[in-house]
């Protein structure tokens, strides 16, 4: 709060275009080359502008599904096909399933760990003969949104799988555990070609100063980041096994949220709609078209 203060008394400036004290920041932080990384107006933005540089009409996009909203959006915004291969019953993704829907035309594969908006996670040996099994001229992005809230010991660090990997972008946000989400700043590490793809297709100007300023000092806020992630994933534990005592079924999560599954949107409203009868004596007639 106090390094957005001091920053908005300069807003009539432009802010800096190539984010050059984040980046240094990020790059000394994660122990990557500066050139590896990219910032974006949130992850979103800069998922949004890795499609734009990889993925047009005729492409195809794989992600799995029920995962982030955005992916559908942001794919079809591009031209591209989405590929969406469902959960397994758990709720996790199924990476086998993913592998096999590759084709040539696939051009960029998401995974989401943990998966939004179900809180799984895929662990490391599994993740790796994944990635083995995906050709080299595949990009594949580890959306990390949740990264600082995963206790499983198994789940790798994307960062490490980037390291030796050169199709392998990692995505991570402030918008989370950092608690900066209005202030829309993101970022990516990438190996030189596509971090430098990343850096052609940014908006202009469109990490505020604001922002940059803010996710400097999150990021040297350590402690205060470590005790606050560390209470809620107290209280993530302890919600879920409320519900479960309850008998809700919760699947194991790593994020910042527990997934409670209530079936389709077409049961709830034959539900509500049994609910509206109850209360009328009227019949719903159609109600789920
Ligand atoms: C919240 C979220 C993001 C990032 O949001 P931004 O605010 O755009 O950084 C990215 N991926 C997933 C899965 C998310 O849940």
């Amino acid at each position: 709060m106090e390094a957005v203060t001091a920053s908005a008394s300069s807003f009539n400036r432009y802010p800096d275009m190539a984010c050059t004290a984040l980046m240094a920041e990020l790059s000394e932080r994660f122990a990557v080359p500066a050139s590896h990384v990219a910032t974006g107006t949130g992850s979103v933005g800069v998922a949004q502008q890795l499609l734009q540089a990889t993925a047009g009409p005729g492409d195809e996009v794989i992600y799995a599904w029920r995962s982030f909203e955005a992916y559908p959006i942001i794919t079809r915004i591009s031209g591209a096909t989405p590929v969406q291969v469902p959960l397994t019953p758990g709720d996790v993704h199924d990476l086998d399933a993913m592998a096999e829907a590759i084709t040539d035309r696939t051009r960029l594969i998401f995974v989401c760990n943990p998966n939004n908006p179900t809180g799984t996670v895929v662990r490391r040996a599994e993740l790796e003969r994944f990635l083995d099994r995906v050709p080299s001229d595949v990009l594949v992005v580890l959306d990390e949104a949740y990264r600082e809230f995963i206790r499983d010991t198994e789940v790798p660090d994307g960062v490490e799988l980037y390291r030796q990997r050169p199709n392998v972008c990692v995505l991570r946000t402030f918008s989370k555990a950092y608690g900066l989400a209005g202030l829309r700043v993101g970022f990516a590490i990438a190996h030189e070609p596509v971090a430098a793809a990343l850096r052609k297709t940014a908006v202009p100007f469109g990490v505020s100063q604001i922002a940059q300023d803010a996710a400097i000092a999150s990021l040297r806020a350590e402690d205060e980041l470590i005790g606050r992630v560390g209470s809620l994933v107290c209280e993530r534990n302890r919600v879920t096994d409320a519900l479960r005592d309850q008998g809700w079924t919760v699947p194991e999560t790593q994020a910042n949220f527990v997934w409670l599954r209530l079936g389709s949107a077409r049961c709830r409203s034959r539900r509500r709609a049994s609910r509206r009868v109850w209360s009328s004596g009227r019949s719903p007639g159609r109600v789920c078209g």
